[in-house]
């Protein structure tokens, strides 16, 4: 079966040269989509074809469907690639993408709604045997006995989350019985203005677990695989900060039993593409959170402990190719850190968007980076912060550490503030070095 030809990016930064990068390897042809505030963009500057497809505002832009299937029309691309982010998890455009006649680069529409709405999620993965957070096994309903009766059940403190929330928002945590109602109704409607939904459950909070996700890749012919794990616990504001592969300390049948799990779960779904299944990890256990239906940004430290391209992968797969790989040949070397660099003031985290006067990047063995920086480019105000992942690798987590330490002491970015100083003063950090911290951990480090 042929390859895809043309593939066009319907994303930005740092993940959209990513994408044109593993096209190029591959031979496909490019199509880069950008904002009028993005003519200067790296992988604009690379790709083999352009077109402008709105004002800088992402709702003009890469949000803007009509002008993204358009300008795959008019280049005449045969596959879209949506990164993350935007519109990467929005079950309408993958629907709007495949009925326009292009090649969706990710699961079905029918399997991003699924895993979109947290609740059918949930259950989906109940029934294929995914350990799950003790919770209301469903949504909530105008009943206040019966939802009192389930909070009792699972027992204070719980958490209210919406089944179509993501990005951190749509959940409010309930300490004791008089406060839950209120709090139910607050989420509810909350959730109705934000996601258009007003459907709640309820999940036992866990009050200090770590992140940790596991990688697959399905090709929806029946076969699925796993590419570990990664603990990526150091966040802030539910934003992740900083990424490693393997989780560590975790017990290595614990670890297979989940793995096998989630691949479970892809053949019973019909999953197809790359995917991660997030789960907090707590005294032993592991309770699913949520599926992630695209590539994640800290896929390089899985790329770099198994040596799977994760997004030729994706393409090969779009292309409706078998997986290149079963899971006897996937073997699990060495150790891997990814530091997010930000534009943001390392204090106050206020974005600092502007002209980056010098760029000078990190490199030796076991250094790579994933940026779309280069001098004299300027980070514009209306997007993410993100422009650049250090990913160190090690034969093991120690040399890992040591690694990043220097690429981070070697990294130059002027013009610009940028989050660096934190990450040099984590990776330094005993807890941190130590293994293992929670999800409360760096935000309790930022107050002291
Ligand atoms: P989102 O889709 O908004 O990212 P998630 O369900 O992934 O929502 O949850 C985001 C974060 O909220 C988690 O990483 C964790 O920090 C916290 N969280 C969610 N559910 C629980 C829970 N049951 N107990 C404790 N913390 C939770």
């Amino acid at each position: 079966m042929p390859l895809l030809e043309k593939v066009l990016i319907a994303n930005r930064g740092e993940i959209a040269l990513r994408v044109l990068r593993a096209c190029k390897e591959m031979g496909i042809q490019t199509v880069a989509v950008h904002s009028k505030a993005d003519s200067e963009l790296k992988h604009v500057l690379l790709a083999d074809e352009t077109v402008c497809i709105g004002a800088a505002s992402s709702k003009d832009s890469y949000l803007n469907v009509p002008a993204i299937i358009s300008a795959a029309e008019i280049t005449g691309a045969d596959g879209i690639h949506p990164g993350y982010g935007f519109l990467a998890e929005n079950a309408d455009f993958a629907e709007q993408v495949e009925k326009s006649g292009f090649t969706f680069i990710g699961p079905t529409a029918e399997t991003i709604r699924l895993m979109g709405d947290k609740v059918s999620a949930i259950d989906a993965m109940k029934k294929a045997g995914v350990p799950t957070v003790p919770g209301s096994d469903g949504p909530l309903d105008t009943d206040e006995e019966r939802t009192l009766k389930i909070a009792r059940r699972i027992g204070f403190p719980v958490i209210v989350k919406a089944a179509a929330g993501g990005g951190g928002r749509g959940m409010r945590v309930v300490h004791n019985e008089a406060a839950l109602i209120n709090s139910v109704q607050v989420t509810q409607s909350e959730a109705a203005a934000a996601f258009g939904s007003e459907v709640v459950y309820l999940e036992k909070f866990l009050q200090k677990p770590r992140h940790v996700e596991i990688q697959v890749i399905a090709d929806g012919q029946g076969n699925a695989i796993h590419l570990g794990d990664r603990d990526c616990s150091l966040q802030r504001r539910h934003q992740k900060v900083l990424e490693e592969a393997p989780a560590p300390g975790i017990p290595q049948d614990l670890r297979d039993q989940v793995a096998e799990a989630c691949i479970k779960a892809c053949i019973e779904i019909g999953y197809r593409g790359a995917g991660t299944f997030e789960f907090l990890y707590e005294d032993g256990g592991f309770y699913f959170i949520e599926m992630n239906t695209r590539v994640q940004v800290e896929h390089p430290v899985t790329e770099m402990i198994t040596g799977v391209d994760i997004v030729k992968e994706q393409l090969r797969i779009a292309s409706g190719l078998p997986l290149s790989y079963s899971q006897q040949d996937i073997v699990f070397r060495g150790h891997s850190f990814e530091c997010r660099i930000n534009a943001e003031d390392p204090k106050t985290f206020l974005p600092s968007p502007g002209k980056v006067t010098t760029f000078h990047a990190p490199g030796g063995l076991g250094v790579r980076v994933d940026s779309h920086l280069y001098d004299g480019y300027t980070v514009p105000p209306f997007y993410d912060s993100l422009i650049a992942k250090i990913i160190t690798y090690g034969e093991d987590r120690d040399i890992a550490l040591a690694r990043m330490a220097q690429a981070l002491d070697e990294l130059v970015v002027e013009g610009i503030r940028t989050n660096t100083p934190l990450h040099r003063d984590l990776v330094r950090d005993k807890a941190f070095g130590a293994g293992g911290v929670s999800i409360h951990y760096l935000e309790s480090k930022l107050e002291d």
